[in-house]
């Protein structure tokens, strides 16, 4: 397998792997041989995830993460760290989705998009930034969305986090010349990102959008990509959809 920093498989840190992209990403990557450490709130799934890719012998530990909390964040990246010595890749993919149009007023549901998917993002890059800099190198790969280049009605607050994670991503990519950063932008993938939609019409109008969609997997296949590439290669944006699909 490929490894540029050691003769080591790479140390991959990964949010939100209980479902949907994240879990496909976390069984893609283990498959290869990298070295894995992943993270999210609903433990029992993350449980026998871990126990099923090392039953495969696969090298990976899953921890409870809550990405809006940064002392959790920052224990999710010590462990990997204490574990294996390095960070070589991060990847921010924990999201969430609930969409509703703005008259609606359902603040709490933005703040928690903004919490989640900005401050998450975050989070994560400053549990690691100073480890990938001692180390010279390191690759910090963002999911965003087609939502980070578009807006569609009821997706004001959910574009907005999407385009931050461009933003902020563009941003460090520029300040550093050490790190690679990747924004990996997925169009509709089948998951459970859709099921915390608690507005009834924008649940039915998701229902419509996201008939056509991809599995997970083809996502994974792209930050596989991204990451399998020299430390001189910045892969910084990948965009995925389903061929069928016009979004
Ligand atoms: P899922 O809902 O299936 O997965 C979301 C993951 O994020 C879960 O593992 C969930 O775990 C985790 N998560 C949510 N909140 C937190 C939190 N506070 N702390 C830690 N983990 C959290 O959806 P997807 O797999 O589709 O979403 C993955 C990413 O892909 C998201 O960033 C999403 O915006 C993006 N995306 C998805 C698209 C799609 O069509 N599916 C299209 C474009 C982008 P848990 O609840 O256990 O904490």
């Amino acid at each position: 397998m490929e490894s540029t920093h050691s003769i080591q498989p790479k140390v991959i840190v990964l949010t939100g792997a209980s479902s949907g992209i994240g879990e496909a990403t976390a069984r893609y990557l283990a498959q290869i041989g990298y070295r894995l450490v992943i993270g999210a709130r609903r433990t029992d799934r993350l449980k026998s995830l871990q126990d099923e890719l090392r039953a495969q012998g696969a090298n990976v530990d899953a921890l409870a993460l809550d990405v809006t909390d940064l002392a959790d964040v920052q224990r999710f990246a010590d462990f990997a760290l204490q574990r294996h010595g390095r960070i070589d890749v991060l990847i921010n993919n924990a999201g969430v989705m609930p969409l509703s149009p703005i008259a609606a007023l359902k603040v709490d549901e933005w703040n928690r998009m903004i919490d989640v998917n900005v401050r998450g993002v975050l989070h994560g890059i400053a549990a690691v930034l100073p480890v990938m800099q001692a180390q010279g190198c390191g690759h910090i790969i963002n999911v965003a969305s087609i939502g980070a280049h578009a807006v569609t009605p009821t997706a004001a607050v959910y574009c907005a986090s999407k385009y931050a994670v461009r933003a902020i991503s563009d941003g460090l990519r520029q300040e550093t010349d050490v790190l690679r950063v990747t924004v990996v932008s997925p169009g509709v993938v089948e998951s459970e990102l859709a099921d915390s939609i608690s507005d009834q019409a924008a649940r039915a109008q998701m229902r419509e959008f996201r008939r056509v969609a991809l599995a997970p997997l083809a996502v994974a296949k792209a930050i596989g990509y991204a990451i399998s590439q020299p430390n001189d290669v910045d892969v910084s944006e990948i965009i995925v959809r389903p061929t069928a699909s016009a979004h």
